[in-house]
């Protein structure tokens, strides 16, 4: 077991919740993630840099890489998929917002396989970026931000995902801050919350 505990030597290490320097703000470059992830005995890193969107105003957000990074982005982590694969099991994704407008073109980046998972990350309510959940200080508020999320959750079911990626598209919800996620769905019913995630898992998985 060479020093490790049983433990440590049977416990299977993964990450997929991974920003790049597109989305300004992360730093390093792709690759130090790659070799971070194979020292600290990764057996699995998913990519998961906060979706472009095919803004058709010319918005451009001060948190996401831009559309016209993204062939960029697919190209760099197919390459360093490809370059470590003895070592090392990379996957694509992305970190998406449930914008309902766009969910057809995320839609056609998962059917067509150029993307292999999701994660919601629900930090902003619509217009794009005109509200931040994590300011949300009132119940009513907190009830947006509870809807909002569950209607993501829900819109996974649309997306007809994978196995591989149904739970991972839950795995991140947004945190705002000070507010646990389970708190401010308790605004909406936490039993009617919890019922609709786990028949999403389950209908998707
Ligand atoms: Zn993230
Ligand atoms: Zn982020």
């Amino acid at each position: 077991m060479s020093g490790k505990t049983f433990k440590e030597a049977s416990t299977i290490r993964t990450n997929f919740h991974s920003h790049t320097t597109r989305c300004q703000h992360a730093t390093g470059a792709d690759e130090d993630y790659v070799l971070a992830a194979i020292a600290a005995g990764y057996s699995h890193l998913g990519f998961s840099d906060h979706s472009p969107f095919p803004y058709e105003d010319g918005f451009v957000s001060g948190m996401r890489m831009r559309i016209d990074q993204y062939q960029d982005y697919l190209g760099s982590v197919r390459e360093l998929r490809e370059r470590y694969q003895d070592q090392i099991s990379i996957h694509l994704g992305v970190e998406a917002e449930y914008y309902e407008r766009y969910q057809g073109w995320l839609a056609g980046q998962l059917s067509s396989g150029t993307l292999e998972y999701l994660i919601l990350g629900s930090h902003y309510d619509l217009p794009e970026e005109s509200f931040y959940f994590g300011e949300a200080n009132t119940p009513a508020l907190l009830r947006r931000y509870a809807e909002h999320t569950i209607r993501g959750m829900e819109s996974a079911l649309d997306l007809k995902l994978r196995k591989f990626v149904s739970v991972l598209y839950v795995a991140e919800m947004g945190r705002p801050q000070g507010i646990p996620l389970f708190d401010s769905i308790v605004l909406l019913g936490r039993e009617r919350a919890l019922q609709r995630i786990r028949t999403a898992r389950l209908r998707v998985g």
